[in-house]
Formats: C-alpha cells, sequence, structure tokens
C-alpha cells in the first residue's frame, strides 16, 4: 500500500522547460530576466501595484518590518495561531510582542479583541502598537478589513502574512474580489517547498506603494547603490531571490488557479465526507474564499492532545500522514514573556488540530483512502465511548 504523504510539490514539464531556459541564458543567480518577469507577474495576479522577490517569506516579512520603522522596544501585534515565522520577523526588530488569540469563526485574529485592547490603552494613555500583523491561517483570509479600519485609527502599520494563503479571495463584502495581501501596506508571501505554489524556497513582498517597493528592493539587495565602486547607504541584506527559482516561480505561477481549484475541490470533498461525524471542518464563510492549503478538522474532545494524537496514530497505520496545527506563540519558549490577549481559542486549535493529506496531486483514490480511514476511526471512538 502506497504511503499518502501531507503536501508534496507538484512541478511538471512547465517548471523543466522555463529552469532550462534560465540555466542555458546563463544567467543563474540574481540578475536575469526571469526575476522582474516574477514580479511583474506576480503584482498582477493579486492585484498590488508593486511585488519585490525575495529568498522565503521570512525575508519578505522582514523587510515589511524595517520599512514599517519597526525599532527595538517597538510594539508589533501578532496573531497567535501561527507559524512562527510570523513573529520573527518582528522578533529580528528586537520589538515587543502582542500575542493576540484567534476567533472561532475563522481561526484567524480576533480583530476585536485587539480593537477593545487599544482603546483600553488609548484611554490609560499607555503605549500602543506600531505595526499590525495579521495572518491569513492555512488558506483563511483573517478580516483584513477591520485590521485595515483599527490601523488606520490607531496610525499603524498593516502587514498581511499571507504565506499560507496566496490565491484567496474575498467574494463579498467591503473587499470583495480582493486577493489577501493587498489590504494592508505590506503583504507577504511564500513559496516555501510545501506552500500552494512552490520556488523550492523564496518569497514575495508587495506593496501599493511605488517608494517602499523600490526601498525593499534596495534593502533585499545589501542596499547596493548605483555606483562604480561598492557604496552602501545604510547596512542592507542578501535577500534576493535567484533567477533559477524566479523562472521555477513564472511556470507555478501559470498553474496556481489550477492548484487553487483543486484544493478546494479536495476541501469540498472531506468536509462533505466528515459532515456527519463529531469532526469539525475548517472554516466557510460568507465573505470570503479559502483555498484551504492545509485541510485540517478539529478532532472531538476536550482532554490535552490525546484524541488528536490517537487519530494521526490510526492513520499513520494506515500509510496517512497528518500533521498537528501550529502550537501559539505564547506556548513557544522564546515567547514566554511576551504580553498576550486571551489564547484558549488558538490553545484549542492547537490541541485539537489535525491536517490531513491535500497535496494537488491526491487522486480521488488515495483521498477516499483518508476519508475511509478517519471515518473508521470515528466509528470506532463513538463505540468505546
Ligand atoms: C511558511 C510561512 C512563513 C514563512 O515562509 P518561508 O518562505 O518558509 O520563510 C511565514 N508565515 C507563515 C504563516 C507561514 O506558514
Amino acid at each position: 500500500m502506497d504511503r499518502i504523504p501531507l503536501a508534496v510539490p507538484n512541478i511538471g514539464s512547465r517548471e523543466a522547460e522555463l529552469l532550462d531556459d534560465a540555466i542555458k541564458s546563463g544567467f543563474v543567480s540574481s540578475v536575469g530576466q526571469y526575476v522582474s518577469e516574477f514580479e511583474s507577474r506576480f503584482a498582477a495576479y493579486v492585484g498590488a501595484k508593486h511585488a519585490v522577490a525575495c529568498s522565503s517569506g521570512t525575508a519578505a516579512l522582514h523587510i515589511a518590518m524595517r520599512l514599517a520603522g519597526i525599532r527595538p522596544g517597538d510594539v508589533v501585534a501578532v496573531s497567535d495561531f501561527t507559524f512562527m515565522a510570523s513573529s520573527n520577523a518582528a522578533s529580528y526588530q528586537f520589538a515587543d510582542l502582542l500575542l493576540v488569540d484567534s476567533d472561532e469563526a475563522s481561526w484567524c485574529m480576533d480583530v476585536p479583541l485587539l480593537r477593545a485592547e487599544l482603546e483600553r490603552r488609548r484611554a490609560a494613555g499607555e503605549r500602543l502598537p506600531k505595526a499590525i500583523e495579521i495572518v491569513h491561517i492555512l488558506g483563511q483570509p483573517a478580516d483584513a478589513h477591520a485590521a485595515r479600519e483599527l490601523a488606520d485609527e490607531f496610525g499603524m502599520v498593516l502587514i498581511e502574512d499571507a504565506a499560507e494563503a496566496l490565491g484567496a479571495t474575498w467574494t463579498s463584502g467591503p473587499l470583495a474580489g480582493r486577493h489577501v495581501g493587498t489590504v494592508g501596506h505590506f503583504g507577504a508571501y511564500s513559496f516555501n517547498g510545501n506552500k500552494i505554489m512552490t520556488t523550492g524556497g523564496g518569497g514575495m513582498l508587495v506593496t501599493d506603494d511605488e517608494d517602499l517597493a523600490r526601498r525593499a528592493k534596495h534593502l533585499s539587495t545589501q542596499a547596493r547603490m548605483p555606483d562604480r565602486g561598492y557604496l552602501h547607504d545604510e547596512v542592507g541584506f542578501n535577500y534576493r531571490l535567484t533567477n533559477l527559482a524566479a523562472a521555477l516561480g513564472v511556470a507555478q505561477l501559470e498553474r496556481l488557479d489550477e492548484f487553487v481549484q483543486t484544493k478546494r475541490r479536495i476541501a469540498h470533498r472531506y468536509s462533505e465526507a466528515f459532515s456527519g461525524t463529531a469532526l469539525e471542518v475548517p472554516p466557510d464563510l460568507q465573505e470570503t474564499a479559502s483555498t484551504y492549503w492545509l485541510y485540517s478538522v478539529k478532532v472531538p474532545g476536550t482532554d490535552g492532545t490525546e484524541a488528536r494524537d490517537a487519530l494521526q496514530d490510526h492513520l499513520a497505520h494506515a500509510g496517512i500522514e497528518s500533521r498537528a496545527l501550529w502550537r501559539p506563540l505564547h506556548m513557544q519558549p522564546p515567547l514566554r514573556d511576551e504580553e498576550r490577549l486571551g489564547g484558549s481559542v488558538s490553545e484549542e486549535l492547537f490541541r485539537r488540530g489535525l491536517s490531513l493529506p491535500c497535496s494537488t496531486d491526491l487522486r480521488d483514490s488515495d483521498q477516499d483512502r483518508v476519508i475511509e480511514s478517519v471515518l473508521d476511526w470515528c466509528a470506532k471512538r463513538a463505540l468505546s465511548g
């Protein structure tokens, strides 16, 4: 019986063709046509004015933090339920974090919870965050509209971590038709191997501000000035994407719509199959179209991680890979002393959440095997009470 992996890259002949072209051009590193082509096509895809290719999603987020002017001791409000790269970008700037719990409906930042705290702080004359970083988690858009209103009212920079949600949109309401990553001052995406499209490793920063885009490019290329000698006007970073990676990116971007459709189809099949069970399926909200990047369920049971672990073991026996959801930031040892708002929703997502196989080349017959195995476990558990 074949092992069914959680999520693997989908690299085809078009990727090989463009990669080969990049190799033959002789421009394999940071100079070459594919970098700028990837940037302009990406910007057009998500509907942003400018895009700057980076060596990773984390690098893109870090540049956003730099350009947001985050300095040691500044406060950055970050979603508590996320992969640690989200907060690392702020930590690199020695920011103090304000970790904000998720709401039950979207699994993303509870923006009203943050608003109430900011209003309290403003009234009490206490320190306010300089930036908000929302995270569109597992393909699900966060409430970027409310976050943008809050950011504008309090004079904060809004950074969208869209690393997990490229292709997700709003379908109605004030952001109808918009892509995640284009509502804040900055949006960051990742092309790591497990993301919806990949360049092996890489990221993208988008913004509508021409000056910020120019400065982002500058910072990502060691802040080197166009000068005959080596002149650097500030301390920059080597955060460029290579031409080889960008060639992969151009090819993957051509297939992105197909990947998004496939992810949605997989999610739909799972959610239908699990509708009669005690499993909680991922958010399916009125105003948003999630990409279901990693299809994840909440396993019933309130007592620690036993139920989640039991289902994971059951699947592993059947040759099916699954994975626990993110451990909330407030439970990460280096962030233990950071301030936080709530945390019970994110803890519950961690204790009960399990991601199921959802590669874009997952065969229906393999998905049926996963479904059968999950249903089998649910039935046994119901019997054992
Ligand atoms: C993957 C990911 C990142 C970082 O992307 P890299 O390209 O791996 O650096 C950031 N935030 C979230 C939420 C992610 O899942």
